[in-house]
């Protein structure tokens, strides 16, 4: 699907489109899980508005999700997420104030926020990473102005990543790089039938006696970056994806909201290999189950972000 076509949806059109990638058997009240409904049609009602018939609740497609209560149009929500899906870089919630006609800059950063954790597939929605694993880890953020020598590493957030070869991508901050942060990370995550790929970053050591496939080392320092097999080039070019749209379309991401992004652009690698239309899909199915409400959000300085 193009995003002209989603504009030239309808809006009945754009609510079977979404209740068919919610729902593909049929609606299931998300207050209870039953499956047993009509569809209320008197005057009045909101067009696509269901009651339970298990426990009499009113719900529509939206309730329950990302969607939640929002008063953007579901053909918007629809682009909205379509965009974000179907840019390799991401897009900025300027940008899509502009392209979806937003009137504020507010709305649009909010909507793009929760886009983001509809993204978010790890850890709960996702089985175990698996296979070859390349782990890394890299600074990111802070200023770009007046980088240089006088640049304080406390200026920028560590982000850890861990790369399936060929495969999904999970990535997040972490406030140390130390061995307890890092190992914590990479044993709740990968299966433990793997094997790990790493730098020679101390943190990483022992490490493969966790898991089967062991442990590859490829030493930087040494101007090695492949050895065989081993080698971290994925996480690696995961990484340069990750700033190029960190420091290029969002200009600065403030610390506290860094772990969306992670979750955005984990999420657009691990669905690199399907088309625009299906990336979409999958996004709009992690709408479910998932609210975020704006309040909780913008403590922080939303200019910043
Ligand atoms: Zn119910």
């Amino acid at each position: 699907m193009t995003l002209i076509e989603i504009a030239q949806m309808t809006i009945p059109q754009a609510r079977k489109y979404l209740e068919s990638i919610r729902w593909p058997n049929g609606p299931v009240c998300p207050h209870c899980g039953g499956v047993r409904q009509w569809k209320i049609r008197t005057k009045s009602a909101r067009p696509g508005v269901y009651k339970c018939r298990e426990c009499r609740k009113q719900y529509s497609v939206t309730v329950g999700t990302v969607m939640h209560s929002s008063k953007l149009s579901l053909r918007k929500w629809i682009m909205a997420f379509h965009l974000m899906c179907s840019s390799k870089k991401g897009v900025s919630a300027l940008q899509l104030q502009r392209n979806l006609g937003l009137r504020s800059y507010k709305t649009a950063w909010h909507l793009s926020h929760r886009i983001r954790l509809a993204m978010k597939d790890f850890p709960v929605h996702m089985p175990p990473l698996q296979g070859t694993v390349e782990v890394d880890e890299t600074y990111i953020g802070g200023r770009m102005r007046n980088q240089g020598r006088g640049l304080k590493l406390s200026n920028k957030t560590a982000v850890l990543a861990l790369v399936e070869r060929k495969g999904r991508a999970y990535a997040k901050p972490v406030k140390r790089v130390d061995a307890k942060a890092l190992k914590g990370t990479i044993l709740g995550m990968v299966d433990e039938n793997s094997t790990i790929m790493t730098d020679e970053w101390s943190a990483y050591h022992g490490i493969g006696g966790f898991f089967d496939g062991g442990h590859g080392v490829v030493c930087h320092s040494d101007g090695e970056y492949v050895r065989g097999v081993v080698s971290t080039n994925q996480v690696e070019s995961f990484f340069a994806l990750l700033k190029r749209g960190v420091h290029g379309i969002f200009h600065h991401v403030s610390k506290e909201h860094l772990f969306r992004y992670c979750d955005e652009f984990s999420f657009r690698w691990s669905y690199r290999k399907v088309d625009d239309t299906e990336r979409t899909r999958q996004a709009i199915k992690g709408a479910d189950r998932k609210r975020l409400m704006y309040e909780r959000m913008v403590n922080s300085d939303i200019e910043r972000s």
